[in-house]
């Protein structure tokens, strides 16, 4: 029988969902129609295919040629489908053995001539493809991403000919050569700060608990240095993490195998749009949120962000992943991002800065500061001042600890939250608050007290406990005192009652 069934992979999100190709020659007039939800590049495969074969001096069979790809309620885009549909039509004319293709899987684009052109999304299939007995055969320049999916058995062809000929047994495919993991590497240290010890103890904390942090301070104080360095303090990513990060980007076309380890750093510029921001087009990409995914997103200017871009950053701020819409199907990404913002004081940015430069009124300033939404502002756990620093200071001040001394007490503290929570400080729901963030009598009254006295919102509360939790552990107490309480309240000076002076240092 003229038929024959080939293994690839779609792409939906961050899933690769196993789609049967199954060719089918009959007689009739001479024709080839792909069904199966295929759109418009899966269309196009038909010219990309023939001419490929064709030029890899094989026979295009003139004969009704149908190809379906199943299931076929799931939407199938890109050229990534070609390589199958390729091998399907050779076997089903009994120009490839059949048997040897049921223990592959094969994704790849075609070109004309034959050669096999990178895709998208090469390691969602190699992560799904682990879980089947099959192995992968990916185009040789998706090497690098294919190389990080230590669990699946990968090989890569740089053209059909070379896959034909691995499937008739004349010549192996390679294999990827597997990377060593190593640490993460920066090119950029704390140690590079100069003072501002209130700012690097508050990137500490927030490092160690994982904690989204507000800066606020006038331009040219280093706010964005500050932010820049925070990946350099946390923990490297461990092989799981990693692989999703590598994942995002590969589905995003971003890919880089050097520094796998590194937390990533996004900071988009205020202007970007809500689809760059969270994801989402008709061809779906990842946007920065997932870009950002097990790593640090940075908004400088925050109330220059377009409100709709602000508000659609609360859903994946509480859940860690986003949903897009489709008209066939949702997408989800994983987007368990840190938020780093930072903001200056009014307007014109100098604001009470010990000067009379600032001609800003009271309106002016409450107006700029209430573009950040109320809720928005309630998921960001620490508010932090930064001054500018004087020339003199700036001089003699010898340099800070480096990132590596930081983050050792980074790792540490973190390892303490782990063992007894299996998540970090930021992430404790209200029931585990009261679990693990247990507070003393005296504690207890102290915090009520402080409160009330500075005007905070009773939602406040829980984000205290949650950065006092974190400053515990980085001391190394299983009880959180008082120091621990007052540093906490020391990071919520937005939460006051509005009026102007609530942007002056705490
Ligand atoms: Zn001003």
């Amino acid at each position: 029988m003229s038929l024959a069934i080939v293994f690839t992979r779609a792409q939906l999100g961050v899933e690769a969902p196993l789609v049967t190709v199954e060719t089918h020659l009959s007689n009739g007039l001479p024709g080839f129609t792909i069904v199966g939800l295929p759109e418009t590049a899966v269309r196009e495969s038909k010219d990309r295919v023939r001419s490929a074969l064709l030029n890899s001096h094989f026979e295009f069979p003139q004969r009704r040629i149908t190809v379906n790809l199943a299931p076929a309620d799931l939407p199938k885009e890109g050229g990534r489908y070609d390589l199958a549909i390729a091998l399907g039509i050779l076997a089903a004319s009994e120009q490839i053995p059949k048997e040897p293709l049921q223990k592959y899987e094969f994704i790849g684009e075609l070109a004309l001539s034959g050669e096999l052109r990178r895709v998208n999304g090469c390691i969602p299939a190699g992560i799904a493809c682990s879980n089947s007995e099959r192995s992968l055969v990916v185009p040789r320049l998706n090497m690098a991403e294919a190389a990080l999916c230590r669990n699946t058995h990968t090989l890569t062809a740089s053209n059909l000919l070379s896959v034909c000929a691995h499937l008739h047994g004349r010549n192996e495919l390679p294999e990827p050569l597997k990377p060593v993991p190593h640490n993460a590497f920066y090119d950029i240290d704390l140690g590079d700060v100069k003072g501002q010890p209130h700012a690097r103890r508050a990137l500490e904390i927030a490092a160690a608990g994982g904690h989204n942090l507000l800066f606020i301070g006038p331009p040219g104080t280093g706010k964005s240095m500050l932010a820049s360095r925070l990946p350099t303090i946390m923990p490297a990513l461990n092989e799981t993490e990693a692989l999703e990060v590598a994942a995002i980007r590969s589905i995003a076309n971003n890919i880089s195998g050097a520094d796998w380890l590194s937390r990533p750093y996004r900071s988009p510029h205020h202007t970007a749009s809500a689809v760059a921001m969270v994801g989402g087009g008709s061809n779906p990409r990842p946007g920065e949120i997932s870009l950002a995914h097990n790593g640090i997103l940075f908004l400088d200017e925050l109330p220059e962000f377009s409100r709709q871009v602000l508000e659609v950053l609360r859903e994946p701020l509480e859940t860690g992943h986003i949903c897009i819409s489709r008209a066939n199907a949702q997408v989800q990404y994983p987007a368990q991002f840190q938020l780093v913002a930072a903001l200056n004081p009014c307007p014109c940015g100098y604001f009470n800065d010990g000067t009379d430069r600032c001609r800003c009124t009271p309106q002016q300033v409450s107006r700029y500061r209430n573009k950040i939404s109320g809720p928005l502002l309630d998921r960001i756990d620490m508010h932090v001042h930064v001054g500018a620093i004087p020339l003199r200071e700036l001089q003699e001040k010898p340099d800070g600890e480096t990132s590596a001394v930081v983050r050792q007490r980074v790792v540490v503290s973190r390892e303490r939250q782990l063992q007894r929570q299996q998540k970090c400080n930021a992430q404790l729901r209200n029931k585990e608050l009261v679990k693990f963030c247990k507070l003393g009598e005296y504690e207890k009254e102290l915090l009520a007290t402080a409160l009330v006295r500075l005007n905070l919102s009773a939602r406040a509360y829980d984000r205290v406990l949650r950065v006092a939790r974190t400053i515990a552990d980085l001391a190394g107490c299983e009880k959180i005192e008082m120091p621990h309480i007052s540093e906490a309240l020391g990071y919520r000076s937005l939460d006051r009652a509005p009026s102007s002076n609530t942007l002056t240092p705490a």
